[in-house]
């Protein structure tokens, strides 16, 4: 299917967070934050190589104290991703992280007000090479501004409050910067990342903060980023949750690959949702697949489904699948029944094909297979469960009777 889901992106500045480019027209990143002290040198990493095989492009971890700084000069060397520094209220923080080798720092105007301080910050950030986010937060505006526009958080407040501070950058000719304006709110932050890219050709960091715990959490930051990234806005996301930030990271990538805006990476798990027809727990075999394939990079697009009668020609498109019937589980590639196996064996079946696949194609998968046993067997167990069940076993033809005798 070839498919564009989204309008022209919008187009930004580039800039290099470490070796990752961001902006321009390079593919849109994923960010997480770790939630270990920074100072927590090997528990940090850790985390980092987690985020970073769940799909998390760039990591961002606190540099709130000295030891955080000085943790940040070990963990920098031995990250597999860029590291950003965030910094809160001490502008000597950004100095120290800059120091630790940090690939960008995060600044959020709100907590940093000083014009000298933030000036300070820029210039030795031009001097090394390192860009900066201007991390607006609808939470933590200036209360200039919140008085300005009424004692309330507006769109205008959070764009005039980057506007505010890009100004200083500008007084000191630095420019290596992105931006965001997030908010806990869907449509205050829709709004505000739409005013901003008006005014703006910076590269933007999308997101909506304190989300909370999945699956509110969830729902709320795909709703507000998908808007604008199907809109041409955004450069870069990430999921703020209140949860293991390994399933932000996973969050962002899944989203960005179901939009179609980055490469697959993982295996695509889909699944039918189940219904009268269901041969197996649905639910429980989905779940198992998904704990299986784990972070495994096999870039296929993976379905299970509950029945033999429907299963094959409602997931044709899927790379691999596999249906229940019979106590069997039929396996299927690109829609050709190619094996037959037992149902307490569809998991590990499943794992062995896609991996089989990934490395050598779906030819080699099907010229392998014995495509005619496997659909007579198919198709024998079709038959059988068609011939127990009926066809309308989920009653929806005798509903329409019903209904149609009113
Ligand atoms: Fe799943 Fe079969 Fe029901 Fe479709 S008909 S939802 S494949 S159990």
């Amino acid at each position: 299917m070839d498919i564009t889901p989204v309008s022209e992106r919008r187009k930004t500045r580039q800039i290099m967070v470490g070796r990752v480019p961001v902006g321009g027209a390079a593919p849109i990143t994923v960010q997480s934050m770790t939630t270990t002290k920074t100072s927590d040198v090997e528990g940090t990493l850790q985390q980092i190589y987690a985020l970073a095989a769940a799909g998390a492009d760039i990591v961002r971890c606190t540099c709130n104290e000295r030891a955080a700084a000085e943790g940040l000069a070990q963990i920098v060397p031995r990250s597999p991703v860029p590291i950003i520094a965030d910094i809160h209220h001490q502008y000597k923080m950004a100095l120290a992280a800059l120091d630790a080798g940090v690939h960008c720092l995060r600044l959020n105007p709100g907590n940093i007000r000083k014009p000298e301080h933030i000036k300070a910050v820029a210039e030795a950030c031009g001097e090394k090479g390192v860009p900066i986010r201007i991390g607006v937060n609808g939470g933590s505006l200036h209360p200039d501004l919140y008085e300005k526009y009424g004692g309330t958080v507006t769109a205008d407040a959070m764009v005039e409050s980057a506007q505010d501070e890009m100004a200083y950058f500008d007084e000191v000719g630095f420019e290596d910067i992105k931006i965001s304006v997030k908010a806990s709110s869907v449509p205050l932050m829709i709004e505000a990342y739409r005013k901003l890219s008006d005014v703006t050709d910076h590269p933007l960091h999308l997101g909506v903060t304190e989300a909370g715990p999945p699956p509110n959490g969830l729902i709320k930051s795909t709703a507000g980023i998908g808007t604008l990234l199907a809109e041409g806005i955004g450069d870069t996301i990430r999921y703020s949750l209140t949860a293991d930030p390994v399933q932000e990271a996973r969050a962002g990538r899944t989203l960005l690959e179901s939009m179609g805006l980055r490469e697959r990476k993982n295996v695509d798990l889909i699944a039918c949702p189940s219904c009268g027809r269901a041969e197996i727990d649905v639910y429980d075999i989905a779940n198992r697949a998904l704990e299986a394939f784990g972070e495994r990079e096999i870039p296929l697009q993976v379905a299970v489904m509950g029945c033999v009668v429907n299963g094959p020609g409602e997931a044709r498109d899927a790379d691999l699948g596999i249906a229940a019937g019979n106590k069997r589980g039929h396996l299927f590639v690109k829609g050709q029944n190619v094996a037959v196996v037992p149902e307490d064996e569809m998991v590990d079946a499943l794992v062995e094909w896609a991996e089989f696949m990934h490395e050598h194609g779906a030819d080699a998968a099907l010229a392998r297979a014995d495509t005619v046993k496997a659909t007579r067997e198919a198709e024998r167990d079709r038959n059988m469960l068609l011939e127990k069940q009926g066809d309308d076993v989920n009653d929806a033809e005798a509903r329409v009777e019903l209904i149609r005798k009113h």
